[in-house]
């Protein structure tokens, strides 16, 4: 294994291990880290990601027009310029998406699926939002270590209070509030950690999740007496597992969907999430 503990830690990594050592050290090893494979559901999410970005942003939309905006252009002009992976310049082609989506009427359900999803959030979310920034790559230091995450969206709230948005594309929490969903994600309190460092006029920071498929958020507003509180927790997870030789493989409720279920030690424990079904005979 040619495992090394990363120079910059970003949420997802820290997730690996909180939830399952070994899937954090499989995750920083080059030689195993598992690549990324398009799916349908994840091509429809960068499509929804794209659209919002080029919606919020005020040189392209213009606060006054945004009611007018027409989502179904926005949504076909995306679809069709979706790139190939994050490094290439390529766009997939016509014939890729069919293969992707399974067939052409596939495809177009899944995008009438995006454009319902964008207009259902659209319609109640608020227009007259002026973003800070839009799917901005950011960055700080905590205590000699670099966290680091790609923020959907930051607004100014006023002088002295910003929010901070990841947009969801898939099925609700199984958790009912963000300090619940923060017990085993620190996908937010990273983003608020980076948002309150590089936007220090923020007294109050409004954190929160949007899940565009049911218009339903989940947020919290926090003071700076809050984020240090968070800071050194994530701190500490960090330095956890930065001082934890053995990372063992922790069996949890998403093993049969791991990527490295192949290689973990535990794979002969885990149940297989295809039970056997007996179908009624009536
Ligand atoms: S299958 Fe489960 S125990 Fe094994 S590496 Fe993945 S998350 Fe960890």
């Amino acid at each position: 294994m040619a495992y090394i503990f990363p120079e910059k830690i970003f949420p997802s990594a820290l997730n690996h291990y909180l939830r399952c050592p070994f899937k954090f050290k499989c995750h920083n090893d080059k030689d195993i880290k598992a690549v990324f494979i398009e799916t349908p559901q994840s091509f429809v999410g960068s499509v929804i990601h794209s659209v919002l970005n080029d919606f919020f942003d005020i040189k392209k939309v213009p606060i006054n027009k945004r009611k007018e905006e027409d989502l179904r252009s926005m949504v076909r002009h995306a679809w069709a310029r979706m790139p190939k992976d994050n490094r290439s310049n390529e766009y997939w082609s016509a014939q890729e998406r069919r293969e992707l989506f399974g067939s052409l009427e596939q495809e177009r359900a899944f995008g009438i699926g995006a454009i319902g999803m964008l207009s259902n959030y659209l319609r109640k979310a608020d227009l007259s939002i002026v973003p800070l920034s839009l799917e901005d790559w950011m960055e700080c230091d905590i205590n000699g270590f670099k966290i680091a995450g790609r923020i959907d969206r930051i607004d100014k709230d006023s002088d002295s209070a910003i929010s901070i948005w990841d947009y969801k594309t898939g099925k609700l929490p199984y958790k009912s509030s963000v300090e619940k969903i923060i017990e085993e994600d620190l996908q937010i309190p990273f983003y608020a950690i980076i948002a309150s460092y590089l936007n220090p006029f923020a007294e109050k920071i409004r954190a929160g999740l949007i899940y565009l498929k049911y218009s339903k958020v989940y947020d919290i507003v926090w003071n700076k007496e809050k984020i240090k509180g968070l800071e050194k927790k994530v701190i500490n997870v960090i330095k956890e597992a930065k001082s934890d030789t053995a990372l063992l493989p922790k069996i949890n409720r998403l093993c049969s969907y791991c990527e490295y279920l192949d290689v973990c030690p535990e794979k002969d424990n885990i149940p297989l999430k295809n039970k056997k079904v007996d179908e009624v005979d009536w």
